[in-house]
């Protein structure tokens, strides 16, 4: 029987000291069940560090590592599609680069997959050491995806989830240069399952590669990208907030006209001003920046471009021509 194919997608950026320990884990636990292959698919996300040099020694021992060279840093969740344009694989793992990971657990992970229970099983953390605003941010991205992308309640994607063939294929058709792949995941299936485990630390000392900017453009694309919501929002309270101020402003007149002693106060018209002309500019930079999104679609702008490849000799299945 034909051995069942594990494409192993990881995102590299400044990971020269880990990457080899975490392919090296990869490759020991495939090897201890039988029926079962793998390709690595390393995506380099234009580190600055040599991990692409590391991954070429390590691909031109082992064919079946397989490196897609992109030209510029895109982020993850591009680095990723980038990665799933080529795989070959049955089913596809996610993981990262930084040995966080358990990676020993994957049969735990996987076998609900592979048994169909489900479509997309994620790994769920116990418990994770994290920076205090990158912990504030998840869980603000947690609730807005619960409302925003009507996720089963309480569920969290980790950086390590197995998925079938299918959902890969199918978000790959997504060619917004915003990528937000738990949105993309969940317009295919809702047959999502967390399996608990320990989580883990990184293994080198670097702390991690997301930036404050990287989390909060990731939460805007989280947030903007897969539905208009916000926008609705923010017209209903610029209007509560205009039906008000004009309430006021009659309320103002008739008092001025009934009792002409009155000086209409500077302080309070200086705050009614500020506070509304504070918020007409949340709104417009709100919706500027839908306009600017539509803007940079329409211009066809890139989610990401491939320099070259490594191990992968027709460009893969799914490569698309534009990317070559
Ligand atoms: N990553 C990437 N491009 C970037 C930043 C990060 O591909 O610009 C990848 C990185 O290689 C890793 C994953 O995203 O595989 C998660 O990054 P990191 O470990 O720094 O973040 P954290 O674990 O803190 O979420
Ligand atoms: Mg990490």
């Amino acid at each position: 029987m034909e051995n069942i194919l594990l494409s192993f997608v990881i995102p590299c950026y400044r990971s020269e000291y880990t990457i080899g320990k975490v392919i090296e884990e990869i490759i020991d636990v495939v090897g201890e069940r039988e029926g079962y292959d793998y390709e690595i698919i390393a995506v380099n996300d234009a580190s600055p560090d040599h991990v692409y040099r590391v991954l070429c020694k390590l691909a031109s021992d082992n064919h079946k590592i397989k490196i897609v060279n992109l030209a510029k840093n895109m982020g993850k969740h591009a680095a990723v599609l980038a990665g799933y344009s080529v795989v070959r694989g049955h089913f596809v793992v996610n993981l990262d680069d930084d040995y966080q990971c358990p990676i020993y657990e994957l049969w735990k992970l996987a076998d609900p997959v592979f048994h169909d229970e489900c479509d997309i099983a994620t790994a769920q953390y116990y418990s994770k050491k994290e920076l205090l605003w990158k912990r504030m941010g998840s869980h603000v991205n947690l609730m807005i995806s619960e409302i925003m992308l009507k996720k089963p309640k309480g569920l969290r994607f980790e950086n390590f989830s197995v998925i079938k063939r299918f959902v890969c294929d199918q978000v790959i058709y997504y060619k917004n240069p915003y990528p937000f792949l738990e949105g993309l995941f969940l317009q295919v299936t809702d047959r999502v399952m967390a399996v608990e485990m320990e989580g883990r630390n990184r293994a080198d000392d670097n702390t991690t590669g997301f930036t404050f900017w990287k989390s909060f453009s990731l939460f805007l694309n989280g947030f903007i990208s897969f539905s208009v919501k916000p926008l609705r929002v923010a017209t209903m309270i610029g209007f509560l907030f205009s039906a008000g101020g004009f309430l006021y402003g009659i309320y103002v007149v008739i008092r001025k006209l009934v009792d002409s002693e009155i000086a209409v106060g500077y302080s309070s018209i200086m705050a009614v001003l500020l506070f509304s002309s504070g918020l007409i500019m949340l709104m417009l930079g709100l919706i500027g920046e839908y306009i600017g999104r539509i803007f940079i679609c329409i211009n066809n702008a890139p989610q990401y471009v491939i320099r070259n490849t490594v191990n992968i000799k027709d460009g893969g299945k799914h490569m698309r021509e534009d990317t070559r």
